[in-house]
């Protein structure tokens, strides 16, 4: 069981009645999730609904080569596994925590009895479900499209409107899974980005230096994502900005020991 105040900290749940909010606090359990760390791995069968609080995954689909690419972002506006209450065969996913922190899980027989049951999740199902396969179809669209800098910089607000911080613990080797695209390209973009001031890099760390510039040079499909979650409604974006006072402390990665968790 966790508290009210701990659940209504998902933007999915706390859309949710009351009432209903209540009775899934019962069922509910708190995790946490490492930076870095694979939370389900290509061919797992899902067997729970995660709902993250502070920490962000990236779903990333691989082909038998090994060859990666992340195809949704998901945050505290979101959960992950709905698809498996409609589907329980495992796929060509892997969900890796992007940015470690906080999450609840339910069990996802438990939640599948509760959707039959309950219109309000139905309709939060269906929603979202619906974004993100808006948001999917966006993915492919853009990286056949958009140059490079262009994905980053969306790339990279995506990441800061769902994180506690400004700073994001990332290296250019798992930006390159991310974004699907060779690490040399990933460095010279990134370089490009640094020289223009919209973003500091070291030792691991990306902070955002400019957001105004990042928005100013990320393609449209920034926006689009916005608007496909319903985040201007929920005033996700700019994340925890103002209230910091709540944000953990970030402690940067330590590039050596990050290689190891690269995937
Ligand atoms: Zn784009």
């Amino acid at each position: 069981m966790v508290s009210l105040n701990e659940l209504d900290r998902n933007e999915l749940l706390f859309a949710l009645p009351l009432e209903l909010r209540q009775k899934l606090a019962v069922r509910m359990e708190p995790i946490s999730l490492a930076d870095g760390e694979i939370f389900r791995e290509v061919g797992e069968r899902s067997s729970e609904i995660v709902f993250p609080l502070t920490c962000i995954v990236s779903m990333d689909y691989v082909l038998k080569d090994s060859f990666s690419a992340e195809f949704l972002i998901v945050g505290r506006e979101g959960a992950i596994g709905f698809e498996s209450l409609f589907d329980q065969r495992p796929g060509p996913v892997r969900m890796v925590a992007l940015q470690g922190g906080n999450a609840l899980r339910i069990n996802r027989d438990e939640m599948r009895r509760r959707f039959f049951e309950e219109q309000a999740i139905q309709e939060s199902v269906f929603q979202y479900t619906y974004s993100q396969i808006r948001l999917m179809a966006q993915t492919v669209t853009c990286n056949c499209r958009h140059r490079l800098e262009q994905r980053m910089c969306r790339w990279i607000l995506s990441v800061q409107d769902r994180s506690p911080s400004r700073v994001i613990k990332i290296t250019h080797e798992m930006m390159s899974h991310f974004l699907g695209v060779r690490r040399e390209a990933v460095t010279n973009a990134a370089g490009r980005l640094q020289r223009d001031g919209m973003v500091e890099y070291s030792r691991g760390c990306l902070t955002v230096l400019n957001r105004d510039l990042l928005e100013s040079e990320a393609c449209e499909c920034y926006q689009e994502g916005l608007d496909a979650l319903n985040l201007r409604k929920h005033n996700l974006q700019y994340g925890y900005r103002g209230c910091e006072k709540s944000a953990p402390e970030v402690s940067c990665w330590n590039r050596s020991a990050n290689s190891s968790k690269d995937h």
